[in-house]
């Protein structure tokens, strides 16, 4: 994004306007960090600003400030579907493709509107009238704040705006340890805590929420977990009895993807887990160093992401799903073990 870019938004929110943010289905930390964030702000300047998640998001993330107002798709579609079609200008956050919303996909097409995105996942759509991409950072949370930097408004930036960036910058760098993580990463949330985001308070948020029926999911899962040493691969798999029989919420299965990567040597690691509402198996992703997990999504299971961390999915059973994922594998012998 250049400078008369960010001349011709700053023109464009120098009045009041309607304004609508949304982020990917499945929203995480990240996804419901930024929107949030750019919510405060927008509004703080005096805008009529909505954000409207494709879906419902984990129960980890429902104390972020704001978050009472978000709008679901699915479940407020009517009144979501106005606010669409009557907005100046519609972000998009932490997705650059509008498949990434699911069922607002054909809306979101057919929506002749201006159109914000701000994203660091790898290749990006070109829907957008203003594009701001940048796949070297950490976070869009990160981007929501070099953006506000970059319409000279850090002043503008509250407790509660600094409390939303926070948490999606800790949550996409698994608490500032992936290789995302630059020095002017740390100096963001050195900024944040300086204007009140409280990280103590944060982290027990997110990360200290667990229930009983949880933890045996995650015990579950390590019994399931198998490792192929020869591809320095791991992964984990859970059926839909095995959700169901440990009473599954959404978020439950976050981040057990990476007990596999944490086993010594392991460069490449997934879970796949059984949806039999949807009947696809979600699968998640996740490398060290150079093996591309965002290529191997897009090549093999119709997802992709970033480099070390992806999605995707399979609509073969749990069983077809991982022969066809181990009848790949030789063909990264090289790539896996070099
Ligand atoms: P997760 O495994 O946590 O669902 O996703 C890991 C990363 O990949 C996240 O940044 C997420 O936004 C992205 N991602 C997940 N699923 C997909 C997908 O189907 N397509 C693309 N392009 N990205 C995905
Ligand atoms: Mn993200």
């Amino acid at each position: 994004m250049n400078t008369s870019e960010i001349k011709e938004i700053k023109g464009l929110l120098s009045s009041p306007k309607k304004i609508v943010i949304i982020p990917h289905k499945n929203p995480d930390g990240d996804a419901i960090g930024s929107t949030l964030a750019l919510y405060h702000y927008l509004t703080g300047l005096g805008h009529d600003a909505t954000v409207i998640t494709p879906n419902d998001y984990p129960r980890f993330l429902k104390w972020i400030p704001g978050e009472n107002t978000v709008l679901k798709y699915d479940a407020d579609t009517e009144l979501a579907v106005t606010k669409i079609r009557e907005a100046d200008i519609i972000f998009t956050l932490d997705f650059n493709h509008f498949s990434r919303t699911g069922n607002m996909e054909s809306l979101l097409e057919n929506t002749d509107t201006t159109y914000i995105m701000i994203d660091h996942h790898q290749q990006p759509d070109d829907y957008a009238t203003y594009t701001y991409s940048d796949v070297g950072m950490s976070s869009t949370c990160q981007m929501i704040y070099h953006f506000i930097e970059k319409l000279d408004d850090l002043d503008k930036v509250t407790a509660d705006i600094a409390t939303c960036i926070y948490v999606g910058i800790m949550t996409d760098t698994g608490s500032f340890r992936f290789r995302s993580t630059t020095s002017t990463t740390h100096s963001v949330i050195a900024d944040l805590i300086d204007r009140g985001a409280n990280n103590t308070a944060i982290h027990e948020n997110i990360y200290d929420n667990n229930s009983y029926s949880r933890l045996q999911l995650q015990g579950v899962a390590l019994k399931n977990l198998k490792i192929i040493p020869e591809y320095k691969t791991a992964y984990i798999t859970l059926s839909q009895k095995e959700l169901d029989d440990h009473n599954f919420k959404k978020g439950d299965t976050e981040a057990f993807v990476n007990m596999g990567l944490s086993v010594e040597g392991i460069v490449f690691a997934l879970i796949f887990i059984e949806n039999k509402g949807e009947n696809i198996i979600k699968i998640s992703l996740r490398s060290k160093g150079d093996f591309s997990v965002n290529e191997f999504s897009r090549n093999h299971f119709e997802g992709g992401g970033h480099h070390n961390a992806a999605g995707g999915k399979s609509n073969l059973s749990l069983t077809e799903t991982i022969e066809k994922f181990i009848s790949i594998l030789p063909s990264y012998k090289n790539a896996l073990n070099p």
